[in-house]
């Protein structure tokens, strides 16, 4: 046949949690109920004077293709937002505007990674990141973490996973799916062996403003003096500022390795939208009170969704201290049946639980972890006190 996929996209496993909440939205559009804990995604509107941002650059004439990697204001407020948050001193030619945190996540790949390259990845990790690095002809080397650790990768796990063709640690704090975060300390003895092994670090800190409680966010690059030099940071305004569907992520690099970025960019889509970089201009730019009262919103979900895992049957789950994911553990409930379907594994606990009770969620094994299950907090209380009295009755139903 002259069409044919290609060898390496047909290998391509699709986005679980894209599949799940297209799944979702079917069932929904067909005029079924459903409790959707599916997508990570922010219910919240994008803050009214960022809209009106975009509209206004609209009206002034900004609707033309942009430079390839980004409009200067951006890519300068984007580098202030750093030094004032983290004293990190970054020129805004080392920033690279994308389209959304997944493709700046691409562009990393394709730019530094050559065949046979190996990408350390922690599991249980963010579906997209194995899928990108085979895209681009590395090798992800999967390290299974623990519950006990709070699925943390650890100093000696790291160095065990290390060999000739070690090229770069990846590392996701707060971490989605699982919603826990590293200390600093913890950091920095990962970023002791990085150094040692001489490994470059990408660090996707896409949800450092959602932190709960006394927990404190340290960006990768600042645990340890000279590391900048071998850390690409990936972030973006989807999850800060409930702006999925703008399609703005950046990523703050060595010098070297952002002018290989925008330079890729630039054969590969040219710009990210124009309208959207003026709205995350007016984001960064413009009061922060909106991420504080998101934020205030998203610490009850998760009180409210940690009290509801906690009295749940032989349900457990690490504690949350930033990110809007539950990982629960549903170890205990493989094995047996729900009201006549056997359920063996955490695929086939999602799907009855979709089927039975309408909750989605995202289950484990598409993170690298079987035996648990995701559950997105990125909606409001209502839904999830009907989700989770639904999961709860699903729990308990008879074989
Ligand atoms: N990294 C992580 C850990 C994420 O959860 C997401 C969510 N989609 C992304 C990157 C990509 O974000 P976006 O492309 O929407 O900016
Ligand atoms: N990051 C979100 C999630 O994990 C959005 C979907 C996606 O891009 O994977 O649900």
């Amino acid at each position: 046949m002259p069409l044919e996929v290609s060898e390496i996209v047909a290998a391509l496993e699709p986005s679980a949690t894209m599949a799940m909440a297209a799944k979702a939205k079917a069932l929904k559009a067909a005029g079924k109920t459903v409790h959707d804990f599916s997508l990570g995604e922010p219910d919240f509107n994008t803050p009214e004077h960022i809209c009106q941002a975009a509209i206004a650059a609209m009206k002034a004439g900004q609707t033309h293709y942009t430079p390839a990697a980004g409009i200067p204001e951006l890519r300068a407020a984007v580098a202030k937002q750093y030094e004032k948050a983290h004293g990190l001193t970054y020129k805004p030619s080392q920033v690279v505007v994308s389209n959304g945190a997944k493709h700046s996540l691409h562009n990393v790949f394709t730019s530094v990674i050559n065949p046979g390259d190996e990408v350390i990845i922690p599991a249980p990790y963010w579906v997209s990141y194995a899928e990108l690095v085979k895209l681009c002809g590395g090798r992800p080397v999967i390290v299974e973490t623990t519950q006990v650790s709070n699925f943390k990768l650890l100093p000696e796990q790291l160095r065990r996973a290390l060999t000739k063709q070690s090229k770069m640690l990846l590392l996701c704090s707060p971490s989605n799916p699982t919603g826990t975060m590293y200390t600093p300390a913890e950091l920095g003895a990962l970023a002791d062996i990085a150094i040692e092994a001489d490994l470059a670090v990408l660090s996707d800190e896409i949800y450092e403003r959602l932190i709960y409680g006394n927990h404190k966010f340290a960006s990768f690059a600042t645990v340890r003096p000279g590391l900048q030099e071998r850390t690409i940071l990936v972030n973006g305004v989807s999850k800060t500022y409930a702006m999925t569907g703008w399609r703005i992520g950046w990523t703050l690099a060595p010098e070297k390795i952002s002018q290989a970025i925008a330079d890729l960019q630039s054969q590969e889509t040219s710009n990210p939208s124009s309208v959207s970089q003026y709205a995350a201009l007016a984001a960064i730019e413009g009061s922060q009170d909106c991420v504080a009262e998101m934020l205030g919103e998203f610490a009850q979900r998760r009180e409210f969704v940690r009290q509801r895992i906690a009295s749940l049957p032989n349900v457990t789950c690490p504690e949350m201290a930033g990110a809007f994911y539950a990982f629960i553990n549903i170890q205990a409930h493989l094995g047996r049946s729900f009201r006549g379907t056997r359920v063996d594994n955490s695929t086939q606990w999602c799907q009855t639980l979709l089927e039975q009770v309408s909750v989605a969620t995202v289950m484990g094994s598409s993170f690298g972890a079987e035996g648990y299950a995701r559950i997105s907090f990125a909606t409001s209380l209502s839904i999830l006190e009907a989700g989770f009295d639904a999961i709860e009755r699903f729990l308990k139903s008879p074989a």
